[in-house]
């Protein structure tokens, strides 16, 4: 037979299932899922930011084309076309457009 351990968290007297108690453990799922949608925005904005000076100095080329982008314009990070997760890095408008086409062509 099991051994039965309280839910960890503070206040709870429920038995564990898992980590936590059922309705815990729910919690716990629902935070380290919103955690880690955030932390991909705060990502996005690090490589803007990280970007931004390049691009305003005109030290940057679109990644697609190979352009440089103009100092100072909009630029769009663009994302690897199989891997959404990965940030290939500033794009041109056209570039970003045309991306944004073929993605959706897929879908049609
Ligand atoms: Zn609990
Ligand atoms: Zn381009």
């Amino acid at each position: 037979m099991a051994m039965k351990r309280n839910c960890p968290k503070p206040n709870c007297i429920k038995t564990a299932d898992g980590r936590y108690c059922t309705e815990h453990n729910r919690e716990h799922d629902k935070q380290r899922g919103s955690k880690k949608q955030r932390g991909y925005g705060k990502e996005f904005q690090r490589d803007r930011k990280q970007w931004k000076p390049l691009v305003d100095a005109g030290l940057v080329d679109c990644w697609r084309c190979s352009k440089p982008l103009e100092p100072g314009a909009a630029f769009h990070l663009g994302h690897d076309d199989n891997d959404r997760t990965i940030i290939r890095g500033p794009e041109c408008p056209p570039c970003n457009l045309s991306a944004a086409g073929k993605s959706s062509a897929l879908y049609r």
